[in-house]
């Protein structure tokens, strides 16, 4: 047995490559993404390292050419899915009673494999399967999956060093117990790295887990799936079930030894696992712990002093990038009457610019939106606005999913602050601006903080900075992570911790200690030295 303290040091963030033209990690990717294309893969559900090929198979598809089909998976049964929670108690029996650095190690070779032997098969699954080009999907699928990797191991390091005091004639510890059951993990489509990080976190921890990958995105969940089992991860420890949320939220959710639910995706799939867990309450050896982060309606509020170019190059950006899919992405902008004729025309010009298409072509700046019941739900938000008084299309405004699911760039101008789209998350390239008086500022903040449920980001433009401070201060509640003088997407692990309250989620940010203390139960064991043998306290004595 090795006893010394182990410590891990800050990590530095992953490097974002360049893919320039003619460059070896261009070349590599352009391969594997033809290979990927052409590979038909044939995706089992994983449980306790076994697979299960079900027959029960769904296509997976490329978004921005849907009649492509680059293989399938199989979706879980209820017969199979009895196997998960037995499988995953199994192998809870080993992974918390191991020491954990082999733990750390672990998560630290995953990130070593995905930084090169496997960045460009993650990154072009990514590509394919969630329709992201080719800096969106490096910045998610490889540096922000190796940097929640490797900060995971180290926030772990710095939780376990918390230890109480201890005076004379005791001694006092804390033992980070993993929780006493399995956390069922719930991944939404839009950011590979978010899947990791859901199983990875618990794990870090010393918890097993049931992992139930968003159907949009099986492709590049699986293969991160395998580098986890090629890093050393032992059967058991995730278990990878694609499959119908109902049919294994209902199974799982009944079973007494869940212990919790590590979920990102929308607000109603959230309030609904929450509402079942309430209702089974009575059935669970613990209470399970509930960390979720949902939705957003992210604003950019510029002041007055604010410089044209820098809001108009941020807001495009915040918006459209992914086509608008982050949870972070700016749907809804407060502009001041007297800058709006310079920042509308530097965004049209730049909307009108931007190229869209297929994720090979590297000068296509949007791609498509994940699947058709998406691309009619935004359509449906723009052909809304298309049709009211209080609203007119500035830019962009078409959709056409005869070969995939495109929908340009779309700016909408209201009269009405509280217009539908300024306050319901359309997840979409569709960005709602309201232009207020330049002499009601404190009225347009304080109905930016009002107008929509949700808290999870939000930017204030100004060169005034104490201007810039103030609404900082007004807006404290509106959002989780609050940007100044930058877009309010782009949070790095490590730097900028993520999360939003209200509507947006349990906030426990997201690659940061605040999150893995949630995945374990401290026990404390006092220890005396002398016991006492008289029941009798001194003063009784005279
Ligand atoms: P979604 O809620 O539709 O799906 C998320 C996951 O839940 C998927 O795996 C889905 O299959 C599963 N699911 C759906 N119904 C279920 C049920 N009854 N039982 C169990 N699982 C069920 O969300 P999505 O479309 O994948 O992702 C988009 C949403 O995610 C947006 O609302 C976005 O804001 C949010 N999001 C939030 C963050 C954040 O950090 N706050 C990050 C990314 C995405």
């Amino acid at each position: 047995m090795n006893n010394a303290i182990y410590n891990f040091n800050a990590p530095a963030n992953e490097p974002v490559l360049g893919y320039l033209s003619g460059s070896p990690e261009r070349k590599l990717l352009m391969e594997e993404i033809g290979r990927q294309s052409d590979a038909l893969i044939d995706i089992p559900c994983i449980i306790g390292g076994r697979e299960f090929f079900t027959g029960q198979t769904t296509d997976i598809v490329l978004p921005h050419d849907h009649k492509k089909v680059i293989g399938r998976f199989h979706n879980v049964t209820e017969e199979v899915l009895k196997n998960a929670s037995v499988s995953a108690m199994e192998a809870h029996k080993v992974w918390s009673d191991l020491s954990w650095t082999v733990r750390a190690s672990i998560l630290l070779k995953a990130a070593e494999l995905i930084s090169g032997k496997y960045r460009h098969v993650i990154n072009a699954a990514t590509m394919l399967g969630q329709s992201k080009n080719i800096f969106q999907s490096e910045i998610d699928g490889v540096c922000e999956t190796i940097d929640f990797l490797k900060y995971n191991a180290y926030f772990a390091s710095r939780i376990y060093e918390i230890q109480p005091r201890s005076f004379y004639n005791q001694l006092n510890k804390m033992e980070f117990r993993p929780l006493e059951g399995f956390v069922f993990t719930v991944s939404p489509f839009n950011f590979t790295s978010i899947a990791a990080n859901l199983n990875m976190a618990p794990v870090m921890m010393g918890n097993t887990t049931i992992w139930k990958p968003a159907s949009t995105a099986v492709l590049s969940n699986y293969y991160l799936m395998k580098v986890f089992q090629e890093a050393g991860m032992p059967d058991g420890v995730i278990n990878f079930i694609p499959g119908k949320g109902a049919v294994i939220s209902n199974v799982l959710l009944k079973d007494p030894l869940l212990a919790g639910i590590h979920f990102t995706g929308s607000n109603n799939t959230f309030n609904h696992l929450w509402k079942q867990v309430a209702a089974n309450l009575g059935e669970y050896r613990s209470y399970p712990r509930l960390v979720g982060e949902t939705g957003g309606k992210d604003f950019i509020f510029v002041h007055p002093s604010a410089d044209p170019l820098e809001v108009a190059v941020n807001a495009v950006r915040g918006a459209f990038e992914y086509q608008g899919q982050k949870c972070s992405a700016a749907s809804r902008m407060y502009v001041p009457g007297s800058l709006w004729p310079e920042i509308k025309s530097l965004m049209q010009d730049m909307c009108r610019d931007m190229k869209m298409g297929d994720i090979r072509d590297p000068e296509n700046f949007i791609n498509a939106v994940i699947d058709e019941s998406s691309f009619d739900n935004i359509m449906g938000y723009i052909d809304f606005a298309k049709k009211s008084g209080d609203a007119s299309i500035i830019g962009g405004g078409r959709g056409d999913k005869s070969k995939g699911y495109f929908i340009e760039p779309t700016i909408i101008e209201t009269t009405d602050p509280f217009f539908k789209t300024m306050q319901e998350e359309i997840f979409g390239p569709v960005l709602t601006v309201w232009v207020y008086p330049d002499n009601k500022l404190n009225e347009a903040v304080d109905i930016c903080d009002k107008t929509s449920p949700y808290g999870l980001t939000g930017a204030v433009f100004g060169r005034d900075r104490v201007a810039a401070s103030r609404i900082c201060e007004s807006l404290r509640y509106a959002a989780g992570n609050f940007y100044i003088n930058d877009k309010p997407t782009g949070a790095i692990v490590g730097l900028q911790p993520f999360g939003g309250a209200r509507a947006s989620g349990t906030n426990d940010k997201a690659g940061g200690e605040f999150n893995l203390i949630r995945w374990i139960s401290p026990r404390t064991i006092k220890e005396t030295f002398v016991p006492a043998t008289d029941y009798r306290y001194d003063y009784m004595k005279h």
